[in-house]
């Protein structure tokens, strides 16, 4: 049994409980300083009432609520709370693991009252930092995180065997984790409407892996050997600048691909064909895994640098990863954990605006 716990509007309620004049109002953090030109990075529910959420750009929350108070993020606040705060969790002494700045998982298989401790926590949460806290409890990581958003804010949810047809039934299906985006809405568009649907298709979706926690941690789970993409172009292609693009634009969708599934690689295969060059692959491997789509790309380069010729022509390329572990990377210096947060902050803006609404720059020499 897992206990999942998501913190409410996490950076707006801490923004809140540290100046009582913002207290339920509609509040956004922006991602810069500019409030008219960024990207809210999270609202308070009295904003999300309003139709204001997070990937929002600032001004159109301002057009929706011209007396809307702002503030701009303050990361390293954000990251201190998250942390004290699973010092909290973990000091139940059930093992527990860091889902992300503001999702915390116990494992609490044979515990005699996880209604208890969830409360407990909750309670705790709030008193010492004034926050609230919503908690899922259900057999896997995946069925308690979709239990946690059930009753948010401030609620406690439990999914077991005895109602588990009665919750998935009434709750649409882009509430499940990894269903907010093109999946979601392809499945949608293919007939499927609530939770139910997918789990009478697909129950193996809801039986989960591991989530963060250590391995063989919850039985029965499949995980990929490797992740690829590999693209033909129309024709063979010389400019090196285009080549590079595309080596961009594979990486990014593997790395996308790992940190859906919570996955991360030690090895990175690429290769390349064309014409003249016949075909040509080598792999990278290193002692820590990635997830992160640009040094899966970094380290495409440096085999595209060792192929035959220089500046081949080119006409398929392809980006593969292998070695997979469960991803579960603490990063400990502010810019890597920047780069962290970043990262999360853009897939969940793909993931809700469909891949690649943010993509690198020269990602965009593949689209001429
Ligand atoms: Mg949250």
């Amino acid at each position: 049994m897992i206990l999942h716990v998501d913190m409410d509007a996490f950076f707006a309620s801490i923004e809140q409980a540290i100046n009582p004049r913002l207290k339920d109002k509609p509040l956004i953090v922006g991602s810069r300083g500019n409030k008219m030109h960024t990207v809210v990075c999270a609202a308070s529910y009295a904003a999300k009432r309003l139709g204001i959420h997070s990937g929002m750009p600032s001004r159109e929350a301002f057009q929706i609520c011209p007396q809307l108070e702002f503030v701009s993020a303050d990361q390293a606040k954000y990251i201190w709370t998250s942390e004290r705060i699973f010092e909290l969790v973990k000091g139940y002494g059930l093992p527990a693991n860091y889902a992300s700045i503001d999702e915390f998982q116990l494992d609490v298989s044979g515990h005699p009252d996880s209604v208890g401790l969830g409360e407990d926590i909750r309670k705790r949460i709030c008193a010492e930092f004034n926050i609230t806290a919503s908690v899922g409890i259900a057999r896997n990581w995946i069925l308690a995180k979709l239990a946690s958003k059930l009753h948010k804010p401030d609620g406690l949810t439990v999914i077991d065997e005895a109602n588990l047809e009665q919750v998935l039934r009434k709750t649409p299906l882009d509430k499940l984790c990894g269903m907010g985006g093109k999946t979601g809405q392809a499945l949608m568009f293919q007939g499927y409407e609530s939770c139910w649907d997918l789990y009478l298709k697909m129950p193996a979706f809801f039986e989960g892996d591991s989530g963060g926690f250590g391995e063989g941690f919850s039985a029965g789970n499949e995980r990929p050997k490797s992740v690829s993409h590999s693209y033909t172009l129309p024709r063979a292609e010389r400019n090196p600048q285009v080549i590079v693009a595309w080596v961009r634009l594979l990486s990014e969708m593997v790395g996308t691909r790992l940190r859906q599934q919570g996955l991360a690689a030690r090895t990175v295969h690429f290769y390349v064909s064309g014409p003249d060059m016949g075909s040509f692959g080598a792999q990278n491997t290193t002692q820590a895994a990635t997830s992160d789509s640009y040094e899966i790309y970094l380290r495409c380069l440096k085999v595209l640098a060792k192929a035959p010729q220089g500046n081949p022509k080119i006409r398929a390329l392809g980006v593969s990863v292998s070695q997979l572990t469960l991803q579960d990377y603490h990063p400990l210096l502010i810019e890597e954990r920047r780069r962290d947060e970043l990262i999360k902050a853009l897939d969940r803006i793909n993931g809700r605006f469909g891949d690649q609404t943010i993509f690198p720059a020269e990602v965009a020499l593949t689209r001429k």
